[in-house]
């Protein structure tokens, strides 16, 4: 439960620095259309300057916090599943973190509750592997 929380907030997170970048783009793109060329000519160029280094500042850092988190949450997609950086499975459909794991007929895997299926974790030929094997594996590939 703590780790679907946590996933959560990460997304709040990724859609709010998104939504602030858009809202910047935008005001931006307004601000440089209604001003006159006249207003813009008397405004100091250093001010102007400065106003625009801010602004484009703020953008570069809200971008490169995106682009980090985006690299973070890149998951590997193996025998199966999707994998995080610390071997969590995690659906191949929905992303969803899978938390029911299990031995069942046709071998090891996990229940997706949001999608409400099973999801068997199999090796290359196919064969079913447990969750350990497996995330053995997947430790060299991060
Ligand atoms: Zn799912």
């Amino acid at each position: 439960m703590a780790k679907i929380i946590s996933q959560f907030k990460d997304k709040i997170i990724d859609y709010l620095v998104a939504t602030i970048l858009g809202g910047l783009a935008f005001l931006f793109g307004v601000i440089l259309k209604s001003i006159s060329p006249k207003l813009i000519n008397s405004i100091p160029k250093n001010v102007l300057f400065a106003t625009i280094g801010i602004l484009l500042l703020i953008a570069i850092c809200l971008l490169t916090v995106l682009l980090i988190r985006i690299k973070e949450n890149r998951k590997l997609s193996k025998f199966g599943l999707k994998w995080d950086k610390s071997f969590n499975a995690h659906c191949p459909a929905c992303e969803s973190l899978l938390s029911e794991y299990s031995q069942y007929n046709a071998g090891y895997g996990f229940h997706c509750i949001k999608c409400n299926r099973w999801i068997s974790i199999y090796n290359e030929d196919g064969a079913s592997i447990t969750l350990k094997q497996a995330q053995e594996s997947i430790k060299n590939l991060f």
